[in-house]
């Protein structure tokens, strides 16, 4: 088999397009070459060679090394120098590479094939003894953290000492004789840490490189970051053997990274950083602090130019952002790295809108360049600029929104704050891939040294958390947990506000309001309206949260809670009476006061969404959720309602449930008190009524809840239909209306044929069918569902994300007997899975009508529905 390919000038063996099998690191370092951008040669191991080395035991599948030694030997031709030499020796770096991008997770060697011998050459060749000792203590520090496991801050030590004793502070400032002092330092660590010499032969330094890559692929901060990313574990990654260019060879030299927009904003400009005379690493690891790539036109105005050529030509090629690695070698320009860049949604909402229009693109390409997960973000809360609050330290804006929570000064404890329910800023100098976890955890990040291209930068922006980097205002000290800034101490669990659009650090709650929709973002969602096909409706129960959802382009109310309006104000008190009633009578009398109330929240929800379907479930919950259950609550309710406290609390514990989910609720409620659904009804239908007399256009869809036999719903259909005509008939008006009901228990899917013919429309109320379907209380999982998604028997949440091989089943069973019955059955779902991208795909495929979710979620499920139709 053919385990690796070469890319050169001369000769580029693999296909550029395919990341699969070349990883994305392979395929773009392919591609560039094969487009005529300057790319130092070298090859690529597949990806199937380091999922067959897994598969044999870690041994190297047959012919894998002598393809290697061969591909070594091409890249010697081309490069006109030989691995090992005393002369002018051949340098590699050895770089993982996934399919997709996971920066800094796995592990990169450079200056690879130096030895106590080779140096000498290096140093010779080059006529540079500093460059060649700096590179070679680099190169030690790196492989024995990567291949022999001893840590890079025992080399940091060494260095800080050595620098502290130079009276120095940056790296560049230390001499040749300074790098060979350091280099006999390091080594003489090695052979401390591991027992023997640094390894000498350069072939075995390649091998033990190649596996250390092959390994970091299941190293643990990589497997966290394909859990928090849905990879698969199966994937393998490439790796990537290229000849070695040099930014640290002087002035003349240097590294950076860049992006060909804005990768925060979107905005068109060339962005960037740099550094002078530096190496590969440096830049993102955030050592010293970067200068802005606008400076390099005026650096080295020459190197510019060709930089500018290459990145106009990178993102005309791949018709996309590219996110770009670059070394200057005396002057001359390399590319190290391609790839689509990351962005915020806010920048990725600008860039597909802005490349529309430059003609780069289509607008399905547009609509599909937008993730509906990561819009998410684009509808959270920003700043109220408008109230007063204090900024204690400013740094860089590296990911917009803003975000409130506790200080936290560690990954791991954000992660155990966090699952104890608390909102937390995590607060690091800067922040490595080890902090994955705990930065997925917090609400925000926020470091004092780094880059916008620092690894909490980047990662953030990936997340769509807010993030603030670079504050080189705050000094932390992690020891004591705590940072000061302009004087203020911010202590571990202290409140504090982050800005990720200004950098501003905030100390306290500022207060946080709703944001709007930029008009690109309309726009690429009336763009998204054009491909989709399922309909998208909101939960709302409120005319203010339905003008809202209505603003974001619902097409109607698809669950609307009664019982929330049985909560509000002074009705509570009327509700209770009604409950405390001992008799049909005393019920009628205390719902002839909730009446006018629910009739007042159908005029305003009604009118609210004028012309568009509102469907409207009557009363679910069991009555003793209207209830107070603690001594002082039950004595404020019983003086308010004129009974005795002892008359309440006996009521109480005749309505205990045991199993309140499975209890006295739903459409139980309407058949044991049909005159509580009565009420309602009559509610609905007055209010329509007048307002169809005033010349508005309602809509309105009565949906039964918990049915599970189709003679509950018949019976409730009847009374239905018997108020709704005789309100229509004394109004005298003309009302279409539709009655239906929720499927959410498994019965009423398996007999959805009988269900359907009594019903016009089936709503899937997915929340209460998981429950149903898997046994599972919603409100009692949190004690062993994280484990169960942990230990790998759910994907994911099924209340987060619909179990499809389960209750989509029913579901799918649900929509084909309802429909063998009524052609025409309108069929929706209304569970948290109507606003999950993943969910949402899943319910095109099961040829749902609608799907409807809360007014905020309702932008990202008008673009998830396009993405699951194209
Ligand atoms: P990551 O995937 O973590 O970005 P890379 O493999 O891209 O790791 O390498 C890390 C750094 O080393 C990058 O800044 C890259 O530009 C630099 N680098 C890698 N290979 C070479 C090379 N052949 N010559 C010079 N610099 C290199
Ligand atoms: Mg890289
Ligand atoms: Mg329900």
């Amino acid at each position: 088999a053919k385990w690796v390919y070469f890319f050169g000038k001369d000769r580029t063996e693999g296909d550029g397009k395919n990341k699969n099998l070349l990883g994305g690191k392979g395929a773009g370092l392919a591609e560039m070459t094969s487009i005529g951008i300057p790319v130092p040669p070298g090859f690529t191991i597949t990806t199937e060679a380091c999922v067959q080395f897994y598969k044999d035991n870690k041994n190297y599948p047959a012919g894998l090394w002598d393809q290697v030694l061969a591909a070594l030997a091409t890249l010697e031709t081309a490069m006109g120098k030989k691995f090992g030499d005393i002369e002018n020796p051949l340098l590699v770096s050895v770089r993982s590479g996934a399919r997709v991008s996971m920066p800094g997770m796995m592990d990169t060697v450079l200056n690879l094939g130096l030895t106590d011998e080779s140096v000498k050459g290096l140093a010779k060749s080059s006529g540079n003894e500093r460059f060649a000792y700096d590179s070679y203590r680099r190169f030690i520090q790196m492989f024995s953290d990567v291949v022999l496991g001893i840590g890079h801050h025992q080399f940091e030590h060494i260095l800080k000492d050595m620098k502290n004793a130079r009276g120095v502070k940056e790296d560049t400032e230390l001499n040749a004789a300074d790098m060979k002092e350091l280099v006999e330092k390091y080594k003489a660590l090695v052979l401390s840490e591991i027992g023997r010499q640094f390894p000498q032969d350069p072939k075995e330094q390649l091998k033990y490189a190649i596996d250390a890559v092959f390994d970091s692929w299941n190293n643990q901060r990589a497997k966290t970051c394909r859990k928090i990313n849905k990879m698969s574990d199966d994937w393998g990654t490439a790796v990537n053997v290229q000849s070695m260019v040099f930014g640290n060879m002087g002035d003349d030299c240097g590294t950076g990274v860049a992006f060909t927009r804005d990768p925060s904003t979107g905005e068109k400009v060339f962005f960037g950083e740099y550094l002078v005379n530096a190496q590969g690493e440096d830049v993102v690891a955030g050592i010293r602090t970067p200068e802005p790539i606008a400076k390099l036109q005026t650096a080295m105005p020459e190197v510019f130019g060709q930089l500018e050529e290459v990145y106009k030509k990178l993102e005309n090629h791949y018709k996309d952002v590219q996110d770009i690695e670059f070394t200057i070698e005396r002057g001359t320009l390399y590319m190290l790295q391609t790839r689509t860049g990351k962005r915020t949604a806010r920048a990725a909402v600008k860039i597909a809108y802005d490349m529309v229009q430059e003609g780069l693109i289509d607008k399905r390409t547009a609509v599909l360049r937008v993730a509906p997960e990561q819009v998410d973000q684009l509808l959270h809360p920003m700043i109220d600029t408008s109230i007063k609050y204090d900024i204690i330290a400013k740094g860089l804006p590296a990911s917009p929104g803003a975000a409130v929570g506790k200080a936290v000064f560690s990954a791991e404890d954000a992660e155990s704050w966090a699952a104890q329910g608390e909102k937390v800023i995590l607060v690091r100098a800067e922040t490595s891939p080890e902090d994955i976890g705990g930065m997925h955890a917090a609400q925000g990040i926020l470091t004092a040294t780094g880059g916008m291209t620092s690894h909490a930068a980047v990662v953030a922006r990936g997340m769509g958390k807010c993030c603030v980097a670079g504050c080189g205002a705050i000094r932390i000290n992690e020891h004591q947990r705590l940072f000061t800034a302009s004087g203020v101490t911010i202590k571990e669990g202290d409140i504090l506000t982050i800005n990720g659009s200004t950098g501003e650090v905030i100390v306290g709650a500022a207060k946080l309001i709703e944001p709007e929709l930029s008009g690109e973002f309309a726009e690429i969602l009336t763009w998204a309206d054009t491909f989709r096909t399922l309909g998208v409706r909101a939960n709302a129960d409120t005319p203010h949260d339905s003008q809202v959802a209505r603003e974001f382009g619902a097409e109607g109310i698809g669950l609307c809670r009664t019982e929330h309006m049985f909560f509000d104000g002074n009705r509570i008190d009327a509700v209770r009476e009604m409950i405390l009633a001992d008799n049909e009578e005393g019920r009628r009398k205390a719902l002839a006061k909730v009446k006018p109330y629910q009739k007042e929240d159908f005029l305003g929800l009604f009118t609210a969404m004028e012309g568009l379907p509102v469907t409207i479930r009557l009363l679910d919950p069991p009555l003793h959720e209207f209830i107070p259950h603690n001594d002082e609550e039950i004595d404020r309710v019983a003086k308010a309602s004129g009974v005795s406290a002892e008359h309440l609390k006996a009521k109480a514990t005749e309505l205990h449930e045991f199993n309140p989910m499975l209890g006295h609720r739903g459409c139980r409620l309407g058949l044991t008190y049909p005159e509580i659904y009565e009420m309602q009804v009559y509610a609905i239908f007055e209010a329509a009524c007048e307002l169809v007399k005033q010349g508005k256009v309602v809509k309105p869809e009565v949906m039964i809840p918990l049915v599970g036999s189709y003679k509950e719903l018949e019976i409730l259909k009847d009374m239905t239909n018997e108020v709704a005509q005789e309100t229509i008939a004394r109004y005298g008006v003309k009302l279409d209306y539709l009655v239906g009901t929720m499927i959410e228990l498994p019965r009423a899917a398996l007999t959805a044929n009988e269900i359907a013919e009594h019903a016009q429309f089936f709503s899937f109320g997915t929340n209460d069918l998981t429950q149903t379907t898997l046994g599972v209380s919603r409100d009692d999982a949190g004690k062993f569902l994280p484990i169960y998604v942990e230990k790998g028997i759910f994907k994911e949440d099924p209340f987060v994300s619909i179990d499809v091989s389960g209750v989509g089943q029913l579901v799918e069973m649900g929509v084909s007997k309802g429909r063998s019955v009524r052609p025409d059955l309108k069929t929706g779902i209304c569970g948290e899975h109507g606003g999950d991208p993943d969910s949402i795909a899943f319910c095109q495929k099961a040829g749902l009508n609608y799907v409807s979710c809360s007014p905020f979620r309702v932008p990202v499920a008008r673009l998830a529905a396009a993405h699951a139709a194209l």
